[in-house]
């Protein structure tokens, strides 16, 4: 995704697709094949939500907690 992608896409109404190439910049994974019981749609399966949902922040966060033990940060 470009430059002109993104800056095009701050001026309209559903950034869902923006929103979801954030979520990679972040670390997430994209999730086709698969959606975690419970979760319902979220922004990292493609197509799915036009918002950042509960289980988009929580997956965020979940990331970050496993790298950061990982690299022996502390929470
Ligand atoms: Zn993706």
């Amino acid at each position: 995704m470009g430059t002109e992608y993104y800056t095009g896409a701050l001026g309209q109404e559903n950034i869902h697709i923006l929103l979801h190439a954030m979520g990679h910049t972040l670390g997430l994974d994209d999730f086709y094949d698969w959606t975690p019981t419970g979760a319902g749609g979220f922004l990292m399966k493609a197509g799915a939500a036009d918002h950042v949902t509960e289980f988009d922040t929580w997956m965020a966060r979940d990331f970050w907690r496993h790298l950061k033990s990982r690299y022996g940060i502390p929470a």
